[in-house]
């Protein structure tokens, strides 16, 4: 699963948006995230760049993030999804900072030291980018523009690199209005109504990440839990002594 995915998941029972993350497990090498996050602290571009490196549906490798200039500056990635004003694409991604507040990497080390780094220093930095720009308004020239751009740059790829070029293999979207989670199993999330739900696979992977996930998914979560477990063992040995 790609973290751009959770813009657009909604909870398939109570229509809930947006839905929580705990990233469990990364398919995603482990190594990348920490040169990537060497990188961004240093602000080194060229790395950055490199990784930053979409390949298209035709095969063809292209640059994440484009810049052009057609009276004032304009930016494309795939969060603007289209040549945007660089006032209108600092809204578009800020946005995006806010939204990675709802995930959490319970993997440690760098990929959690990385998610960290989204959603402050990057977030901080897009924020005051934006302020500045919109505070000097229409009288900010193209140079000065490109400069706010040059800036930003470290940021703007490593919001592109976590969002759409790493890849979860285990996680657990959760809901918090009707208290619903939902397993990410080998990179596919599984958003199944509650009757065409495994409760036997479901406990499973409670269990095996319980050490991982906190007590409101252990204890509480819905349709299955570690307690609804229990409940339906005792129904069972109940039965058996009928
Ligand atoms: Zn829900």
């Amino acid at each position: 699963m790609r973290i751009w995915l959770l813009d657009i998941l909604a909870c398939p029972i109570c229509k809930h948006y947006p839905l929580d993350l705990t990233i469990l497990k990364w398919e995603t090498d482990v190594k990348l995230f920490s040169k990537v996050e060497t990188a961004f602290k240093s602000r080194q571009l060229p790395v950055l760049e490199e990784n930053c490196i979409l390949t298209l549906p035709s095969g063809k490798k292209d640059k994440c993030i484009k810049i052009s200039e057609e009276g004032h500056l304009q930016v494309e990635d795939e969060f603007s999804r289209e040549k945007r004003p660089f006032l209108d694409y600092l809204r578009i991604i800020k946005e995006k900072t806010e939204s990675a507040q709802t995930i959490a990497d319970a993997t440690g080390s760098s990929p959690t030291s990385v998610l960290e780094q989204v959603k402050t220093n990057a977030r901080d930095k897009i924020k005051r980018t934006l302020k500045e720009v919109e505070t000097a308004g229409t009288r900010t020239s193209t140079d000065e523009e490109k400069k706010s751009l040059q800036e930003v740059m470290p940021e703007i790829h490593l919001l592109n690199w976590y969002f759409f070029l790493t890849e979860v293999d285990e996680a657990l979207i959760s809901c918090r209005k009707c208290h619903r989670w939902y397993p990410v199993i080998e990179t596919i999330p599984h958003m199944l109504p509650d009757d065409l739900r495994n409760a036997d696979e479901d406990i499973a992977f409670l269990k095996k990440w319980s050490s991982e996930l906190g007590a409101s998914v252990l204890d509480e979560g819905k349709p299955f839990n570690m307690k609804t477990q229990k409940t339906e063992k005792v129904v069972k040995k109940r039965v058996k002594i009928r």
